[in-house]
């Protein structure tokens, strides 16, 4: 159990992943904005179950957050993070500044069409912009062979595969399931802002998904089951239901009905926090 090296510069990274490459290692990347938890842990436990290294990513990336009271109040838990991954032999954390990852003078965007006009996209102006970006830096600076994302973030991931697709990066983006609590609610590192009151009711929201997939099964209509659901949520202390949609589990094409493998993607406000969760149909 030895807690992972910390780099804080590209140029570093670099050249301890040149030592990798000359014996032949594969390397596997983890990106996160910290505060890890369960579900980052399972990406890190099958990173290394597949790759000779593993790096994990510490950066809380500004250009991905549309509103700047949810940036400043991110977690920022860097040395209990770095604890927490001493179990899992971890070679490298790369936490780097923002000016290592924004320098002055930078002006690329990486923008990914289509897949980022609906759910969070259409809800996070510039969101998947950010994202797509600092994922593309990431994926380059780390020359990593595979990258883990979690299906918690479902949409992140698909967007991050067609980046990876159209700009020809080498590397095989690797979706893993989502980690809950025992009483149901996705793991996320803003759970950690919810009141107690407020983490009661929160498995509200995949309670009711999961009411819904069953009743979609049953051949009820999408949009139907969504107002009952959203009454219900609000009925029960959320303030706000962003989305809850049945989409095509691809290409993210919204549906009434379930036609094929599909997608229930939600997103709503439980205590001023923005809880999202999917799960397949
Ligand atoms: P974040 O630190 O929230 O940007 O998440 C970093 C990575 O961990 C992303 O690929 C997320 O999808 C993934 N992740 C976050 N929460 C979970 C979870 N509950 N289960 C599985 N993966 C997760």
């Amino acid at each position: 159990m030895t807690k992972p090296m910390i780099e804080r510069t590209r140029d570093a990274l670099r050249a301890r992943v040149a030592h990798w490459r000359a014996e032949d290692e594969t390397v596997g990347v983890v990106p996160t904005m910290g505060a890890l938890h369960d579900g980052h842990l399972s990406l890190v436990e099958r990173a290394k179950a597949e790759c000779d290294r593993v790096i994990v990513t510490l950066f809380v990336n500004p250009t991905q957050f549309n509103n700047p009271d949810d940036l400043d109040k991110y977690p920022r838990t860097e040395e209990s993070d770095r604890e927490k991954l001493a179990p899992y032999d971890v070679d490298v954390l790369y936490a780097p500044t923002v000016d290592q990852m924004y320098p002055t003078g930078f002006a690329t965007r990486v923008s990914v069409d289509g897949l980022t006009d609906v759910l969070c996209g259409a809800h996070r102006p510039g969101h998947f912009d950010g994202v797509a970006t600092i994922v593309t830096k990431l994926f380059t600076q780390t020359g990593a062979d595979r990258a883990y994302f979690g299906e918690k973030d479902y949409q992140q991931l698909q967007v991050v595969r067609r980046m990876a697709t159209d700009l020809d990066l080498p590397i095989h983006v690797i979706g893993c399931e989502t980690v809950r609590d025992p009483d149901g609610l996705a793991m996320s590192s803003r759970n950690l802002r919810l009141s107690a009151e407020a983490r009661a009711v929160a498995p509200a929201l995949n309670r009711e998904m999961r009411a819904m997939a069953r009743k979609l099964h049953a051949g009820r209509l999408a949009s139907d089951l969504r107002a009952e659901a959203t009454e219900r949520l609000l009925a029960e202390g959320f303030e706000k239901v962003d989305y809850l949609e049945l989409r095509g589990a691809e290409d993210l094409e919204l549906h009434d009905r379930l036609i094929g493998p599909g997608r229930l993607f939600a997103a709503a406000w439980l205590d001023d926090v923005r809880l999202i969760d999917n799960i397949a149909v």
